[in-house]
């Protein structure tokens, strides 16, 4: 039986290792047409910034490693150009050499990822213009720096690989603003909660420029729609990323409602025995099943490693997810998970709201203020969700809301909690005691 996988980040490399697990004697092919596999796109950020000083802790595996390991056979640089179904094919290409040829599949797994999103601006394609995606966009965009010194930089975009850009380019002495084309900044806060981020980064000196769009991007500024040039001698794109899904859609896999793969629980497409994965797929909200496009490195390994059970005969069912993200913008993080207010309403609840700030320990060990939102059903009191941004020990509490939102825990179970304590971590009532305190 041979596996052929399309794909070696997170989800392809999740997907084979599970099944080289679970059936040792399957014969596993990876190809992936870039040369660097297995690695943590999360961590590039920190690279550019210089806290990551060495690539190769980014990308600690290489295809030896997973042929010893596992028995998998990774070809970098291989790119899978076509696929039919019928006959059980795929077309690759060599990119080194150019050489075409083919290789039959009896099962076939898509973990073709997602590529980021550019909105066609003119002057878009010039050197000084980048998106992150891959460690060769990090490489180029440190080489950048290195041979330009660039002092000006513009970040188009406020989702969370923007805003963890604009640490780290301030860590490389550029300055920068961030420019945002929405009335709001970070898509994933209601507003209230982004604006109260907006007025911390500010106060922090930093610029950002919301309701406006960039017109031409200039070889040293960028051109706006009824503001001033902004000075830009590099800027980095990043407005989001869509899912790669020519292959799998020219050979008849369907598409889901957000142009996503669409799998089952089991991550099976519409065609027996071709499965996907990872940031290529539509997944849904564990709460009210809505199909969403939520292309994480935490939804890729879990997906990735589902796909691989499942093909080989395990049990393993997708539960769907929450959405749930953390950042960390200089001394802040920011995290959400579930529904925010809005898309609570829009999703049709009748919401309840609790929503405070309070310190995440006691002052006399330091503690900082925090500030949570969330969000319930008023009629069931089922919590449907929670945005928190603070400074120490956001990621213990937004864990705290997923596990409870997980198991539909009511507004009452929140004080009920038995968190712990000590002063070094948190307070004898925590911020997540007194939401529950709060809610009407
Ligand atoms: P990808 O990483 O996109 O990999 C797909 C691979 O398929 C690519 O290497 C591509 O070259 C290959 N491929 C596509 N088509 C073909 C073809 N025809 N032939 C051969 N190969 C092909 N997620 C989090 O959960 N937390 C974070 O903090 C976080 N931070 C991030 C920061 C940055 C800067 C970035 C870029 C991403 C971040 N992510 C984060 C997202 C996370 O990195 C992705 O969700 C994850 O990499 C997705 O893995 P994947 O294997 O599904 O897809």
């Amino acid at each position: 039986m041979k596996l052929v996988v399309i794909g070696a980040v997170a989800a392809g490399t999740s997907a084979a290792a599970k099944a080289s697990r679970n059936d040792p004697e399957l014969d596993i092919v990876i190809y992936e047409r870039d040369q660097d596999i297995s690695y943590s796109g999360c961590g590039l950020p920190y690279y550019i910034g210089g806290e990551v000083e060495d690539m190769d802790a980014l990308t600690p595996r290489d295809p030896s490693f997973f042929k010893e390991k596992y028995n998998i056979n990774i070809k970098v640089r291989h790119e899978v150009q076509s696929i039919d179904h019928q006959s059980k094919e795929v077309t690759v290409k060599n990119l080194d050499t150019g050489d075409t040829f083919t290789d039959h599949y009896d099962q076939l797994v898509l973990a073709t990822g997602a590529s980021p999103f550019v909105p066609p601006l003119e002057g878009v394609d010039q050197s000084h213009v980048f998106t992150l995606r891959n460690p060769n966009d990090a490489r180029s965009i440190v080489d950048f720096i290195n041979q330009h010194r660039p002092k000006s930089a513009v970040i188009v975009g406020t989702g969370f690989i923007g805003l963890e850009m604009l640490e780290n380019l301030y860590a490389n002495d550029i300055d920068v603003t961030v420019v945002e084309k929405m009335p709001q900044i970070t898509p994933n806060l209601d507003e209230d909660m982004a604006e109260y981020l907006e007025e911390l980064i500010t106060n922090k000196g930093f610029r950002i420029l919301k309701d406006a769009t960039i017109t031409h991007v200039e070889q040293d500024h960028v051109k706006l729609e009824d503001s001033p040039d902004i000075d830009a001698e590099l800027v980095i794109v990043a407005t989001g990323v869509r899912p790669n899904t020519q292959l799998a859609s020219n050979m008849g896999v369907e598409l889901g409602e957000t142009k996503a793969i669409k799998v089952d629980e089991r991550m099976q497409t519409n065609l027996e025995d071709v499965y996907a994965c990872g940031d290529c797929i539509e997944t849904f909200l564990s709460i009210n099943h809505q199909p969403v496009f939520r292309p994480l490195g935490s939804t890729a390994n879990k997906t990735g490693r589902i796909a691989g059970d499942a093909l080989t005969g395990g049990s393993s069912r997708y539960q769907g997810n929450l959405g749930t993200g953390i950042y960390q913008l200089f001394d802040l993080t920011i995290a959400n998970t579930g529904l925010t207010e809005k898309a609570a309403i829009e999703s049709g609840y009748d919401v309840v709201v609790a929503d405070l700030t309070k310190a995440n320990k006691p002052r006399y060990l330091g503690g900082e203020k925090m500030r949570i939102k969330a969000v319930a059903d008023r009629h069931s009191r089922q919590i449907l969700g929670a945005q928190i941004i603070g400074k120490e020990g956001v990621d213990k509490r937004i864990d705290v809301f997923v596990t409870l939102i997980s198991y539909m825990a009511k507004v009452e179970d929140l004080f009920h909690l038995d968190l712990a304590y000590a002063p070094p971590y948190s307070n004898a009532k925590d911020p997540v005691h007194f939401i529950g305190m709060i809610f009407e």
